[in-house]
């Protein structure tokens, strides 16, 4: 019997999260088709986009200001009822996310499966412990299944031309809750997102200083790139905690990644190592970096990038 799934779209207001798409080639390893479900406020602007999600057969848009923002509280009360008619309920994994599914894992009586990197034919699903060092591989005897897909590890699935899944919209009682919205704080960046980028420069401790950090940001703009970070360099004032790739910042895989004067210390590389190409600039020859690097340069970054740079700059 096919298993009824209901994917769950996070989005900011005005599209999807990137993640969606990667979560999608997920779903289509467990089913044919499935169910979509998004909450917000004032939906419309994002509605065509969900409806084209490849294989969905309907989209359950539930509106309501009380869920603009994505408060865990009233969006579970949101989800309750939903669960009851699904034998899996999937989310991508993000920040919205990490907030939400366990709470309604805990409403449920659910042990959830976050962070699925791999699913396999037998349904076991395989995903990161100790900062990526393990893979683990779950398998649940639970008749409902809560799970999260770790984006990184799965190709995006392409939109269809024009919106083909039913709509349904649904209202839903949100019963009073305690937690209050006060404010998003969004940086606004003029490189691409370090997420979703295709190309990723990131600087270490080797940088050495704020204004050093100009080499990285010169060699991303030649690239068309975006600007990650090691924790080093974001605990040393060099750039703000967004930038931070790695265990406790973003998990990113992007086609190509450079790591410029970072050692490859395991809680940088969980959030790394899924990059098709890594480029490792380090003057040590013997940092653990080149040993998950597929092109290794061993030099003065002082030296090389402003020669790279240069190089790069001519050839555009
Ligand atoms: P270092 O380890 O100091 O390395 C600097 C490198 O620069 C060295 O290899 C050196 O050879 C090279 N270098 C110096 N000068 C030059 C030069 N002139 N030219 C070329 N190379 C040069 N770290 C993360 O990055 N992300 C995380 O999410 C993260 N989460 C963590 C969570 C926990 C619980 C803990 C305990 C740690 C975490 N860390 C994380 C920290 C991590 O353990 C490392 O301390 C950190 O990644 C080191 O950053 P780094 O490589 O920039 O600095």
């Amino acid at each position: 019997m096919q298993l009824k799934l209901l994917l769950v779209v996070t989005h900011n207001g005005k599209k999807m999260d990137d993640q969606v798409l990667s979560t999608v080639t997920a779903v289509k390893q467990m089913v044919d088709h499935f169910d979509v479900i998004i909450f917000g406020h004032q939906l419309d602007k994002i509605l065509n986009q969900v409806r084209s999600i490849p294989d969905a057969n309907t989209v359950f848009v539930i509106d309501d200001p009380k869920l603009k923002n994505f408060l865990a509280e009233p969006v579970t009360d949101v989800l309750l009822e939903m669960v009851k008619s699904y034998d899996r309920i999937v989310f991508s994994s993000n920040t919205s996310t990490k907030n939400l599914m366990p709470r309604l894992a805990a409403k449920c009586d659910i042990s959830p499966i976050s962070d699925v990197c791999a699913i396999d034919k037998k349904g076991v699903f395989k995903r990161p412990i100790y900062a990526g060092n393990i893979i683990e591989s779950v398998s649940s005897q639970q008749k409902k299944l809560l799970l999260s897909i770790r984006a990184a590890s799965f190709n995006k699935s392409s939109l269809l031309d024009k919106p083909v899944a039913k709509i349904k919209k649904c209202s839903v009682q949100i019963k009073p809750y305690k937690t209050k919205y006060i404010k998003s704080k969004i940086t606004k960046m003029t490189r691409p997102d370090l997420s979703a980028a295709k190309i990723v420069v990131s600087g270490g401790r080797g940088l050495g200083s704020e204004k050093s950090f100009d080499l990285v940001y010169e060699l991303a703009d030649c690239l068309n790139a975006a600007v990650g970070a090691s924790r080093a360099a974001v605990d040393a004032g060099f750039v703000s905690n967004d930038f931070q790739v790695g265990q406790t910042g973003k998990i990113i895989a992007p086609e190509v990644y450079i790591a410029i004067g970072i050692s490859g210390a395991i809680q940088h590389l969980a959030g790394m190592k899924d990059s098709q190409v890594i480029i490792a600039i380090n003057q040590d020859e013997d940092a653990p970096i080149f040993k998950s690097s597929d092109y290794g340069l061993v030099a003065d970054l002082f030296d090389v990038l402003p020669k790279i740079t240069k190089h790069l700059a001519t050839k555009k």
